[in-house]
């Protein structure tokens, strides 16, 4: 590993043995062998190369916003796009943005240009390539509503996809499927819309954020996806499992499908919890809740 380390170390700016806690922002996890920010699309296909090559395990990450990473080391390399792949351009109401860019900062951006579209995502602290990945969406609108066509590494080659053959679903992509398949881009068709009007959606529906969500502790978002036609914090609430605690993993008191990390929470505790609440939603109610946070660097 020592070895390919230091070959891939050529095209990006790479970091050894970081706590995967300090890449996600539920902060827990292990520690990975290294995590490397590529320089360009030339260098990530070169990176890309080895890795497959070598078999050597990867993941991309975003802002680490929908992850639950073990506390078992990963012996892999974590490929992050936010640091070099974060350049964007408006073509009249198209916007072009790479994978690494911040959705929150790309909303405000095209806010100030009377584009509206993304007003739902100036909540949702990820990239691109993460909410595009998870097909994010709030307030009945989701990202595949907005993309015209997805730019992707795929097979050693970088290409334009539709948003048909994305195929988007309810918190999910043809990307799940194909996890080979790197997004490095993003084409958006947005509206026009007066300024004002688009800030007043956006400030609304960040003092709903505020008021709902705890904001105040590292959290993954929702934990639970929301059965067909029910909503998941509605189960857990019927359950009695507000404020329920496990070590440092809390059902947020504020929003009971949020679980709160309250300092030095481990993955064990957070899955620990998330199995209680679906035994007795299966036992009581006869729900599946299934996690929409992702587990990373797990057997199972
Ligand atoms: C406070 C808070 C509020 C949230 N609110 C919402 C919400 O309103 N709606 C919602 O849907 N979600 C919400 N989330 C969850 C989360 O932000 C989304 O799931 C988001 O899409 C994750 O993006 P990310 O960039 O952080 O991706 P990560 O969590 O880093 O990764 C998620 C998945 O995407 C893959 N991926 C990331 N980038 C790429 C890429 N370039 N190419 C291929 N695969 C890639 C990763 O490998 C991983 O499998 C919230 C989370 C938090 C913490």
């Amino acid at each position: 590993m020592d070895e390919i380390v230091n070959e891939i170390a050529l095209y990006g700016d790479i970091s050894e043995y970081v706590p995967l806690s300090t890449c996600t922002t539920l902060r827990i996890g292990g520690t990975a062998r290294a995590v490397i920010y590529p320089k360009n699309d030339l260098a990530l296909s070169q990176i890309m190369n080895i890795l497959l090559k070598k078999r050597v395990p990867y993941k991309i990450i975003g802002k680490g916003s929908n992850l639950l990473c073990n506390d078992a080391e990963f012996n892999g390399i974590v490929i992050r796009l936010d640091r070099y792949f974060n350049e964007y351009y408006f073509d009249e109401n198209k916007l072009v943005a790479q994978a690494g860019c911040s959705i929150i900062s790309l909303s405000y951006e095209a806010m100030k240009k009377g584009l509206s579209g993304l007003e739902f995502a100036s909540g949702i602290p990820a990239t691109v390539g993460g909410v595009t990945y998870m097909n994010a969406g709030a307030y009945k609108s989701n990202m595949k509503d907005v993309i015209d066509r997805v730019y992707i590494y795929r097979d050693g080659k970088c290409e334009w996809i539709t948003n048909q053959e994305c195929q988007f679903e309810y918190r999910k992509s043809i990307f799940h499927m194909q996890r080979d398949w790197i997004i490095l881009g993003v084409q958006f068709s947005l509206t026009e819309k007066p300024v004002d009007e688009i800030r007043e959606i956006m400030d609304d529906r960040r003092e709903r954020r505020m008021k709902t969500q705890p904001l105040d502790h590292f959290n993954a978002g929702s934990v639970f996806r929301n059965p067909e036609g029910k909503l998941a914090w509605q189960i857990v609430e019927q359950l009695g499992f507000r404020g329920k605690k496990i070590g440092d993993a809390q059902v947020s008191e504020k929003h009971v499908n949020f679980i709160v990390n309250l300092g030095h929470a481990t993955a064990w505790d957070f899955i620990t919890l998330v199995k209680e609440i679906q035994k007795r939603a299966k036992e009581e109610l006869n729900e599946d809740l299934v996690m929409e946070v992702e587990k990373f660097n797990w057997n199972d």
